[in-house]
């Protein structure tokens, strides 16, 4: 112990805002986060999830930094080459929204801009949105490689899409037909299924008559009875069909109905996909507006007319209707069904109608040009994208985390329909194919000056765009070179981990498998894959377990929390807030929590700074451990369990509960235990635990440091100025401890563990005694096995749980005197009570039973109130149903001391 260090004193509370900037600032200087190639070592690489440039980050992404980070931190430690590649994504439909809106409040559309001048608009706010994402990145704690940082529409990635989309061409995967799709009306473009979303809705069920057709054409009293929920869409109506095997029809099939209003006759036909019991088991048909229809249609050779146009407005089609909305057209067609006599009858209908996931309107299906990739289709013998992806994950090639969503990721596979992937949005990846008036399609990587066949200068490029998903998907092999053979692809490829919240499993997830798989084919088996494993987690909710959503007004922005609570605080409290998969909920009492944590290690460091004051130590050493006090060997024999516990939790992704072992170790057996019973032995010139102290809290920062990264790097920066070892220049970049397995003591685990219930129990009786805090009665303790345990701490427990103790045989006469007594294992407790004044015990006793009574008449009154439970969270009345056990219980006991001091 030479050299005494400067002074490490510090403040007296844990204040975050004075930490954190420096602390990111001094990680960056190092250059910490800057990711190096080391061939020959097996590195670690995993993407962030690019956030949406449009805006601030929400707490999703801050529960996904938090665990990224952690993760990230954890293998750095361990001195692999660590790679968190971070990047930003263009959001199509998501970004022209925002800034459609933002030009609407100049009184502009698009359209006054042109798409230039729309393109130069969106770029320039662009351009000051992304540093503003990294801000809210780094005031977390990420430290994510930011010299990759990647946009998704940064020129490389242009050229990957490119590439991709020219590959898949080629091999005849991707091809432009027309289809139903879903279009949003108020987005103006086409949507995949998995950007529609479906809610059940009220709406009326129009049974409608159509005459049948005689002979020259005049309708027949004869009717079918079609029912629909959409009658506006009869305009479009081109048949009437029927299942082949329903008796009510067998005699319509092959005849023709009259359309009522429009006058047109449809043949009705028979069609296996008509469902009996579904109405009057008679279905109009409208190939131009329902999917469904329009296969049917397909199947008959029936006319496709469409009558809604692309603005959700009745075209020329709909005869009288024309330019009315679809709501205006239902209720005056309906109107004049009824008038021509044609409704036999509305009756109210559930249905599901889909919606625009990002501007709420009805979607329509219309039939549409659109382009699409063939995800069934064979580009190899045996294998198309959606095989490919199902064969990884069924191999195991790719580890999904929890396991049981394999079964819903499989699921989507093996019923994978065509994707549709153009957008009729400005802000996006530019379909890269060229037309020209000769009826050629150029489709090429570079831009064409002329057009491939008959070589005119006068071609012009699909106006439409990529679906945002398309350039995602192709994220960790693109952000890492791809198509360039770069020495970043052939070293971090495939990544290692991937996260995401289990919500866009298919947009994302999914898609990376099909894309990476295809184009890093050559590279199989192994390094085709774009991850080894992925995890996916719940999504946040509030405190009652509802959607955080802006217009709920319950969403909590992640950096306010993490200014109010501190960096380190968020996200320990995010990552214990539940199992890894499941949905979590948001509360303060959490947040709270976590900052009294931090406060508690900042003060626990301080006090142990304070012991070391001008001191340099050397770690324990096992081989001096019989020189070593029983609780010395104790904790650093719990700490080797905790390290090697923390290692497995970390290795299967349980983040939260590693987290909540490494709090528990540090607050209950480091600060609450042994600091507190060192405190006699330092008193006393016992030096021993100066080195226990100082060699555990130096474990129990580097375990923690992961999660809680700014206040364990400035408790170390101070605490490594004492420690005589050889040590990194900062926690971030020190080794992670693993267990060596040399402290493991399960004698001495034993004997603590029995001394700390001894002490529990002394506690327990002295707060169910009522002694005062000043009191410090005698305690008897009549030992058997755990004897000299019990010896060697009393000075301790004397202290910690202020008694006088003395330990004794098992068969030892206590003094005469009044005892409460307890028992611990084979030891007895006896806790010399002092004299008391019986009466005024009594009165005491009599009056809090009175004030217990009054609080359970209260509370089974509120329980039995119905409009209270009708209308009360669960939660709270949960909460009320435990506060009238607890108070049922705490009268229970009074009375059994009341009637043992009567007695
Ligand atoms: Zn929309
Ligand atoms: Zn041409």
């Amino acid at each position: 112990m030479t050299d005494a260090p400067a002074s490490t004193r510090l403040a007296s509370a844990y204040e975050p805002g004075t930490v954190e900037d420096r602390i990111y600032a001094f990680w960056e200087e190092g250059g910490y986060f800057a990711a190096r190639v080391a061939p020959g070592e097996a590195p670690y690489s995993i993407v962030m999830p690019p956030p949406n440039v449009t805006g601030e980050l929400h707490l999703g992404h801050g529960f996904e930094d938090a665990l990224t980070d952690t993760l990230v931190r954890w293998h750095r430690m361990q001195g692999e080459p660590t790679l968190w590649l971070p990047g930003e994504d263009h959001a199509g439909i998501a970004t022209q929204n925002v800034m459609e809106r933002e030009l609407a409040k100049e009184g502009l559309t698009r359209h006054d801009l042109g798409r230039e001048g729309f393109e130069a608009r969106v770029w320039q706010w662009v351009r000051q949105l992304r540093p503003r994402i990294y801000e809210q990145h780094r005031r977390l704690g990420a430290s994510a490689d930011w010299s990759r940082d990647t946009f998704t529409l940064d020129p490389h990635i242009v050229r990957a899409v490119r590439t991709t989309f020219v590959n898949l061409y080629n091999d005849g995967l991707i091809y432009r037909g027309l289809r139903m799709i879903n279009w949003c009306p108020r987005c103006s473009t086409a949507l995949s299924d998995l950007e529609v979303e479906h809610e059940e809705e009220e709406a009326q069920l129009y049974y409608v008559r159509y005459p049948v057709v005689g002979e020259g054409g005049m309708p027949l009293p004869d009717a079918v009875t079609v029912a629909t929920v959409r009658p506006e869409t009869m305009v479009a109506d081109t048949g009437v069909a029927v299942h082949p095997e329903d008796e009510r029809y067998e005699d319509r099939i092959g005849r023709t109905v009259l359309l009522p209003i429009m006058g047109r006759e449809l043949p009705v036909v028979a069609d296996d996909s008509i469902q009996p019991e579904f109405g009057t088991g008679a279905l109009k048909v409208t190939p131009g507006h329902d999917p469904l229809d329009w296969d049917i249609g397909q199947r008959h050779d029936l006319d496709v007319i469409v009558a809604i146009d692309q603005d959700g407005r009745m075209n020329d089609e709909a005869g009288p209707y024309e330019g009315m909305t679809v709501d205006e057209a239902r209720a005056a067609i309906a109107h004049d069904l009824e008038d021509g006599g044609f409704l036999e009858k509305t009756e109210p209908y559930t249905h599901s109608v889909g919606r625009c996931e990002r501007c709420d309107a009805v979607v329509e299906p219309l039939p549409s040009e659109q382009w699409w990739v063939a995800v069934n289709k064979e580009y190899a013998p045996g294998v198309s994208l959606a095989s490919a992806a199902s064969a990884a994950i069924r191999d195991e090639r790719i580890r999904i985390v929890p396991g049981r969503m394999a079964r819903t990721f499989l699921n989507w596979t093996d019923n994978l329909r065509d994707w549709c992937i153009s957008r009729q949005l400005w802000w996006g990846h530019q379909i890269p194919v060229w037309y020209c008036d000769c009826g050629t399609m150029t489709v090429a990587i570079e831009d064409p000056d002329v057009c491939a066949s008959c070589g005119s200068a006068e071609i012009r490029q699909e106006e439409d765009v990529l679906d945002t998903w398309f350039s995602s998907a192709l994220a960790p092999h693109s952000d890492l070179g791809w198509p360039d053979d770069t020495e970043d692809l052939r070293y971090f490829y495939p990544t290692t981990d991937m996260q995401m919240g289990y919500d866009i499993m298919f947009f994302w997830c999914a898609r990376m498998v099909l894309f990476g798989l295809y184009n890093m084919r050559e590279h199989a088996p192994e390094g085709d894959i774009p991850f080894r494993t992925v995890i996916f987690h719940g999504l946040i909710r509030d405190a009652n377990g509802v959607k955080m959503a802006k217009s709920r007004g319950n969403v909590v922005n992640p950096l306010d929390a993490a200014g109010q609570y501190g960096a380190d605080a968020f996200r320990f409290a995010l990552l214990t807030m539940g199992t890894l998969g499941q949905d979590m909920k948001y509360t303060e009492d959490r947040m709270v929590a976590a900052r009294n944590f931090a406060n508690k290690l900042w003060n626990t460091t301080r006090y142990v700074l304070m012991q070391l004051e001008g001191r340099l130590v050397k770690r324990p050493h096992a081989a001096d451990r019989d020189t070593l006090a029983l609780e010395d060997r104790w904790l650093l024999s719990r700490l080797e369990g905790l390290e090697g516990e923390v290692d497995s939790l970390l290795q299967a992704y349980q983040v939260g509960e590693a987290a909540r072992r490494i709090h528990d170790f540090l607050w209950n057996e480091l600060a609450d235990w042994y600091v507190e019973m060192s405190k006699v032995r330092l008193r006393e010139g016992d030096e021993r635990p100066l080195a226990v102290l100082a060699h555990v809290l130096d474990h129990g920062l580097r375990l923690l440091h992961p999660i809680m990264p700014f206040v364990t790097e400035e408790l170390w920066g101070k605490l490594r100025e004492h420690l005589d070892d050889d040590l990194a220049e900062a926690l971030i970049v020190a080794w992670f401890p693993k267990s060596a397995g040399v402290w493991r003591d399960e004698a001495a685990e034993a004997a603590m563990s029995h001394v700390i219930e001894v002490n529990r129990a002394i506690r327990n009786l002295r707060a169910e005694k009522g002694l005062e805090a000043g009191a410090r009665p005698a305690v008897y303790l009549r030992a058997n096995g755990q004897a000299a345990a019990l010896n060697e701490t009393a000075a301790a427990t004397a202290f910690t749980s202020r008694v006088e103790p003395e330990v004794t045989g098992a068969d030892a006469e206590l003094p005469a005197g009044e005892y409460a007594f307890a028992r611990v294992g084979d030891t007895e407790v006896a806790l010399g009570l002092p004299e008391v004044d019986l009466t005024a015990e009594l009165t005491r006793l009599e009056g809090e039973l009175a004030e217990a009574d009054g609080q359970i008449a209260r509370l089974e009154k509120q329980l039995a109130n119905e409009r209270f439970l009708e209308r009360a969270p669960e939660a709270v009345v949960q909460g009320e149903r435990d506060r009238l056990a607890q108070a049922r219980a705490r009268a229970e006991g009074l009375r059994e001391r009341i009637g043992a001091l009567g007695s």
